[in-house]
Order: C-alpha cells, then sequence, then structure tokens
C-alpha cells in the first residue's frame, strides 16, 4: 500500500526552509497560552502547538484542561495570526478540534502505538479537510508507524507529516525517548514525499542536549522541528526539564544551519558524482568479497559437518573479533562499526553452515 500513497505537501515551500512549531507541552491557563503566544509571535514560527488532553504515564499527573482551553488556542490565532495544532487521542477530541478551528491535528506517541486509537480518529476525521502530523509509536516499530499513516490516509486526509520523538526503552539512556535515527530514515524511504518532523524536546528529555540533536535532524534533511516552549519553564505543568523559553528558543533557530538537500552548481554536481561512483565502486567490492567469504563459510561447513565439529568455536569467534577491532582502528573505523558488521557476518555464517549441516 505504501507505494500507492500520493499526498500534498504538508506546508508550502516544503523542501525550501524547514518548518518550525513551538509552544507549550501543556495549556495551562490563559495567561501562559498567551505569554508564550506573544513571546514567539515575532520568532517566525509556521505553528503553535499546545496540548489540551494530555496522555500522561501515572494518573495524577497533570491530564490538560481539556475543551476549556481550545478558545484560547482561537484567541491566539486572533492575536497573533499563528496557525495552531494541538493532539488528539479519540473522535470527542477531533470534534472539539475541528468546531474549535484547530488548524493542524497531531496524534500522540500513545496513540499511534493502538490501531483501535489510530481508526477511531481516522473515522471521526473522515471527510475533514486538516493536515495531520503522526508521532512515532513509543515502541521502535516501523510497520505500526506505517500504519497510522496508511488509517489516516485512507480517512481521506491528504496532507500528512510525521514526527520522530524517539523511542522508549529500558534502563538508563542519556536521552529520555532514543532516536534511533535509521527507524526514521527507513520511514522516510518508503515515504520519500512525506513531511518529516522532529520533535527534539521529547528525545531529549532536557534542555542541554536540544540544540545538538535539533541540528542533527537538519543535517538528516528532516522538514522541520517541534519544540516545547513556556514562559516559565521550571513551573511548567508537565515537561519542565525540556522546555525553554521564548527568548532562548529564538536565539537556537537563529544558531541553526540548515542545508539545501540539492544544489544546482555545475562544480559541486561533479564532485558529489565522481565521489558517489568512487563509492559504488567499493559497495560492489565489498560485495563480492562478502560472496567470496561466504563461499569458505559454505566449504567450512561441509568440513565440520564430515568431522562432526559443532558450529560455533567461541574462541576463534572471539580472536576474529578482537583481532578486528584492532585492525579497524588503526584505518580509522569505530568498534561500533567493526563489531556490527562482523556480528552480521558471523550470524549469516552461522545460518548457512547449520543449513549445510541440516542437509
Ligand atoms: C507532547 O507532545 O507533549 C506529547 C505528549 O508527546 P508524545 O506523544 O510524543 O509523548
Ligand atoms: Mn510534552
Amino acid at each position: 500500500m505504501e507505494n500507492e500513497i500520493s499526498l500534498k505537501p504538508f506546508f508550502a515551500g516544503q523542501g525550501q526552509r524547514p518548518y518550525w512549531i513551538a509552544g507549550p507541552c501543556s495549556a495551562e491557563t490563559e495567561e501562559q497560552v498567551m505569554e508564550t503566544a506573544h513571546g514567539l509571535e515575532n520568532s517566525g514560527i509556521d505553528l503553535f502547538r499546545a496540548g489540551v488532553w494530555k496522555p500522561r504515564t501515572r494518573p495524577n499527573d497533570f491530564e490538560g484542561v481539556g475543551t476549556k482551553a481550545l478558545p484560547w488556542l482561537r484567541r491566539v490565532k486572533e492575536e497573533t495570526g499563528l496557525k495552531v495544532c494541538t493532539e488528539v487521542a479519540n473522535a470527542h477530541h477531533v470534534h472539539e478540534s475541528l468546531k474549535y478551528g484547530i488548524d493542524v491535528l497531531w496524534i500522540g506517541a500513545r496513540s499511534t502505538v493502538n490501531p483501535f486509537s489510530v481508526q477511531e480518529i481516522a473515522d471521526a476525521l473522515q471527510g475533514a479537510d486538516i493536515p495531520v502530523l503522526i508521532k512515532n509509536p513509543i515502541n521502535p516499530d516501523v510497520k505500526l508507524w506505517m500504519g497510522a499513516i496508511e488509517r489516516i490516509y485512507g480517512a481521506g486526509i491528504r496532507q500528512i507529516g510525521v514526527i520522530h520523538r524517539g523511542f522508549s526503552s529500558f534502563g538508563n539512556s542519556t536521552y529520555r525517548n532514543q532516536p534511533r535515527w535509521q527507524l526514521a530514515i527507513e520511514l522516510k524511504r518508503q515515504f520519500p514525499d512525506m513531511a518529516f518532523i522532529c520533535d527534539s524536546s521529547h528525545i531529549c528529555g532536557n534542555r542541554e542536549m536540544l540544540f545538538d540533536v535539533s541540528q542533527k535532524a537538519l543535517d538528516l534533511n528532516y522538514d522541520g522541528l517541534m519544540l516545547e516552549v513556556h514562559p516559565n519553564p521550571d513551573a511548567a505543568w508537565s515537561d519542565a526539564a525540556q522546555q525553554i523559553t521564548p527568548v532562548v528558543f529564538t536565539e537556537m533557530l537563529s544558531r541553526l544551519r540548515f542545508r539545501q538537500s540539492t544544489s544546482t552548481d555545475p562544480d559541486f554536481l561533479d564532485s558529489l558524482e565522481s565521489l558517489r561512483g568512487q563509492i559504488d565502486e567499493i559497495d560492489d567490492e565489498i560485495l563480492a568479497l562478502l560472496g567470496s567469504r561466504m563461499k569458505l563459510a559454505d566449504g567450512i561447513g561441509a568440513f565440520k559437518k564430515k568431522a562432526n565439529i559443532s558450529i560455533l568455536q567461541t574462541s576463534r569467534w572471539n580472536e576474529i573479533l578482537e583481532k578486528g577491532v584492532e585492525k579497524g582502528a588503526k584505518k580509522g573505523l569505530s568498534a561500533e562499526l567493526v563489531l556490527g558488521i562482523f556480528k552480521a557476518i558471523h550470524q549469516e555464517s552461522i545460518n548457512r553452515q547449520h543449513k549445510i549441516m541440516r542437509e
């Protein structure tokens, strides 16, 4: 189905410059919402965010003020001219948001994970003409994320974007939600026309790492950022540690560098073409070498079978890994890369030898 999806650009000028979304995690009071909006009004943002219904992990956390905050967002539109967006998690939220003129909706990570919720939202959206942003599910499952896109598309929505907000993990991590960039890159490969927004606030969970993660997303050619902004972050009723003031946000935007995804400069294109040609040749060599290596592994498999020797030889395997990491380091390769490649090759070798043993 992914190849049949044909989207309209999420925002005018997609690909020209990044799309900025900012605003508080939650709408707390009318004053707090208006103060944030006025603080952001001249910062160049495209969309003002505020959570009205807040999905919280524990029941006693602040769960949002609900429909009462929708007129505050309408006031933001009237007084600042900014477009506004909020999170919807069920049909009631969709109906209320449409009634109050919310411009863009987003589906949160805890809803994307649940096909029943996404389908309920999709059914409520049937016939509506409103852009929808879909956050990644909390667990690292690209198919679930794609499923949510397909359900919203199935409701007739054609302006769809995704928000990468990172994935939950067990144990200690420097991130609140692990970015696992590869998963988002895989989704981008499946949906090349889709707008990709990085929610650095929920990936980081703190202010210190916000700039670096945001810059990384822009270097990876994301179409925009969503950042949480609050007039008094430390006193925020939700996600206090990761919110920044409008002043800090505006200063951060001015420092972020964004690059064009392509160039028309012929010198640049020539050099790029030549380097890419060399890379393609090396990739071909790597594949040819892997093919030869696997043939040797098959030979060893047959040999072990005849001699009735087990496939896994731990000491030999440790020796390969240690030598590989050492030699790789001399060529400027990280241990992470060498171990990742060797483990993948070793697994394939084991699979093939196992097959030979069974035959
Ligand atoms: C939010 O944007 O404040 C939020 C609840 O995000 P997520 O769904 O990514 O946890
Ligand atoms: Mn939040």
